[in-house]
């Protein structure tokens, strides 16, 4: 189990302009429950960021972070954001290795390694996303796959790198499916997760990584899933569009 504050994450996709964030963090920050021993981060689409930096001020129990970087600090990547442009901007973390950029956006295990260097070289803290696919699980091949995933992160990355990532664990089947993994088959796969870090990291960095459990996650599912063996916290999706929705499954983990 590791030994770190819960951290209750939201990415809201391309979801809320800037007038959405404002009016999100309006609502959601005096909702907070006041001197909880969390973190929250928020993952707002890059456009709506300054705005939601506004808002939040210099609260240090909301930390925000951006949902795609570039590998490259700058050059001619139309479309692109780097991680030293987030930096300046204020984020604080990097969502990196989502399922929808792997399978949407053909991003390789490569790219999220990169990514995750380019992250820690310009001060962020990676949120590295893994999970398997619904076949890959009834193959039996999900510990193997999140493994491989984790494997191509971790090789070659220092202690000093690796002490700074966090890991979300989400099965691709369980994302915006309202289809939920067991709080039970959640526990044994941060369980593998926590093994591999000891394995490659120490047990000092593997008890001091927060994994956080992605995937459905609801106001009614939250405390079992966040009572898990392992599970650090969570990273939530379509239900942390809602300041009330969000607010609630806060409260769960405090
Ligand atoms: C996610 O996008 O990381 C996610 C877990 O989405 P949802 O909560 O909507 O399944």
């Amino acid at each position: 189990m590791a030994m770190t504050r819960p951290v209750i994450a939201g990415n809201w996709k391309m979801h809320h302009d800037a007038a959405a964030a404002r009016a999100f963090f309006a609502e959601l920050l005096p909702e907070l429950p006041a001197g909880a021993d969390l973190t929250l981060a928020v993952f707002p689409p890059a456009l709506s960021f300054a705005a939601a930096a506004d808002a939040v001020g210099a609260r240090p129990d909301v930390l925000l972070g951006v949902q795609n970087i570039h590998w490259e600090a700058s050059g001619a990547f139309t479309g692109e954001l780097s991680a030293p442009m987030a930096a300046a901007a204020g984020a604080r973390l990097a969502l990196v290795g989502h399922s929808e950029r792997r399978q949407l956006f053909g991003e390789t295990s490569r790219q999220t390694a990169l990514k995750v260097r380019a992250a820690l070289d310009a001060g962020l803290a990676p949120l590295l996303c893994v999970g398997e696919t619904l076949e890959q699980r009834e193959a039996g091949a999900a510990e193997q796959v999140v493994r491989e995933q984790l494997a191509a992160v971790y090789d070659g990355l220092s202690p000093e790198g690796a002490a700074r990532l966090l890991i979300a664990y989400e099965p691709v089947w369980a994302i915006g499916t309202g289809r939920t993994a067991e709080p039970s088959d959640a526990a044994g796969m941060h369980r593998s997760i926590r093994r591999f870090l000891e394995q490659r990291c120490g047990g000092e960095i593997a008890g001091a990584t927060p994994v956080l459990y992605g995937g459905s996650v609801k106001p009614d599912n939250a405390r079992d899933l966040l009572s898990a063996g392992d599970v650090d916290g969570v990273l939530v999706g379509g239900a942390s569009l809602n300041a009330a929705t969000f607010v609630e499954i806060a409260r769960a983990a405090s």
